[in-house]
């Protein structure tokens, strides 16, 4: 740190992403990102804006919010598209958290949200999972805070059903509730459907999962059009560039072509099962998954040992050091032959430990 560094962040520990590794030694199941490359139409709309890039950015990005409402239904002043969904769970905490208006979450989900809260001097409160690492619902009741539910959760990889999700949307009306919908697409229900009857929801989505699109930065918050407006406020007030005009146009390639996307979710979640069989039947006990990771962790082996024979065996999963977590190991789902060396390593690695 520099001594000119501000005050206001001397405490200040920021998030730790997955590591990135440039040689492609690895195989990459640590950063859940898709293994499909994004949709051809994606690439070819990306190339041919590429022509108009001295240009800013539409502002307003008209063509991809009139195609989620030709798609959805969400009109344009329903949705606000950010720089990675990461930046509309940032203008949230910026629009509705305050001293008076406090955040809270779960004590183990996205690890962004108390760095979000600490960047910007907002109070936040965890509330512990229950010991099968669900969320109790009763917790969120009637608590007038703002609240951040990631559903389906990671690192746990579980799904709250949508009526419990609108309980505690109902139970809270004088209070935002934020549904991070990261990894909804490999799930049952999202909370979209809801954002008419209720003008305290806030829900965001990315591109970056089940749409291919990690490297371009594309997210989404969708709300009542009056909480988009205040983080509308918040977006002209920091940058309101930004969404590339390379990203929207990716973005625009991708919502162009829905048959590429949904082949890869069902291809991802056939995996999916395979993956949790396999590590089960090699003494894991995994958590149901509604995503696209699994979350597991052995019987005797502790995460820290399964995490570094993994990597010396070329393949690289996420291990988290917190305590209540740290035996197990987040493991993305990727194509077939991923999942099968997968399976095949940790059989290999069980094997050799008996
Ligand atoms: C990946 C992820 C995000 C955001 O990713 P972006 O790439 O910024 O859209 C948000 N929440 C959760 C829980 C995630 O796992």
């Amino acid at each position: 740190m520099s001594r000119f560094f501000s005050e206001k962040y001397n405490a200040l520990t920021p998030y730790t992403p997955g590591e990135q590794p440039r040689e492609r030694k690895f195989i990459k199941l640590n950063t859940n990102e898709n293994p499909y490359p994004p949709s051809p139409l994606s690439v070819r709309y990306a190339a041919e804006a590429a022509e108009s890039l001295n240009l800013y950015s539409d502002i307003q990005c008209t063509a991809l919010t009139e195609r989620l409402f030709e798609l959805y239904g969400i009109g344009k002043d329903e949705v606000l598209f950010t720089n990675g969904s990461d930046e509309a769970l940032n203008f949230c905490f910026m629009a509705f958290c305050d001293a008076a208006h406090p955040a809270v979450f779960a004590d183990i989900t996205y690890g962004f949200y108390p760095v979000f809260a600490a960047l910007n001097g907002i109070p936040y409160e965890e509330i512990p999972l229950a010991d099968d690492m669900s969320i109790r619902v009763e917790d969120y009741l009637g608590i007038n805070k703002t609240i951040f539910i990631a559903n389906p959760n990671a690192p746990t990889g579980r799904a709250l059903p949508l009526a419990d999700i609108e309980r505690i949307i109902k139970s809270n009306p004088d209070s935002i509730v934020v549904i991070d919908e990261a990894y909804v697409d490999f799930a049952e229900a999202s909370a979209v459907g809801l954002i008419r009857k209720y003008d305290n929801l806030v829900v965001t989505q990315t591109f970056s999962k089940s749409r291919s699109l990690a490297g371009g930065r594309l997210g989404m918050a969708i709300g009542n059009h009056s909480l988009m407006a205040d983080l509308n406020t918040i977006k002209f007030s920091t940058n309101p560039y930004n969404v590339s005009a390379l990203t929207q146009a990716a973005g625009l390639g991708c919502l162009m072509d829905e048959a590429y996307t949904r082949k890869n979710i069902s291809e991802i979640i056939r995996c999916r099962r395979i993956l949790t069989d396999g590590l089960r039947a090699n003494g894991f006990t995994v958590i149901p998954s509604a995503t696209n990771f699994v979350f597991a962790k052995h019987e005797s082996l502790s995460g820290e040992y399964i995490y570094t024979a993994l990597r010396e065996r070329g393949i690289l999963v996420r291990h988290f050091t917190l305590e209540r977590i740290k035996d197990y190991n987040r493991i993305t789902v990727g194509t077939a032959d991923e999942v099968a060396a997968v399976i095949a390593a940790v059989k290999n690695i069980t094997e050799g430990t008996l």
